[in-house]
């Protein structure tokens, strides 16, 4: 009997749009979407437990990348409901521009 197994297989799930702002990469004017990537441990090919989970705002044109962490996960959702919100005309641009400015200043710092 044998076992074929592997590590670093990734998945990635994109989240949507979660906050607009001018990328700091490559400066065009763009939504920066959440990414969650999980890698996982397979066995024959077949992905078992994931034993790494990351997060990421992710711009949608360079791909430049900031990792965020679990526990900014409600910040995250909270804003994200806020730029669809600004995006159907339910809040006018001088106020988004405030949440904007609340969602950076609360974002907790990266973990290593
Ligand atoms: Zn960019």
């Amino acid at each position: 009997m044998f076992f074929i197994f592997g590590f670093g297989r990734r998945k990635v799930r994109d989240d949507g749009p979660v906050v607009a702002c001018t990328c700091p990469h490559c400066h065009n004017e763009v939504s920066l979407s959440l990414l969650h990537v999980s890698t996982w441990f397979t066995l024959f090919f077949i992905p078992v437990i994931p034993y790494s989970r990351k997060q990421f705002l992710v711009c949608p044109i360079c791909r430049w990348s900031l990792p965020v962490t679990k526990a900014n996960e409600p910040a995250l959702d909270e804003m994200a409901t806020i730029t669809r919100t600004w995006r159907d005309g339910g809040l006018d641009n001088e106020e988004y521009a405030k949440r904007i400015d609340a969602f950076w200043a609360h974002l907790q710092p990266t973990a290593a």
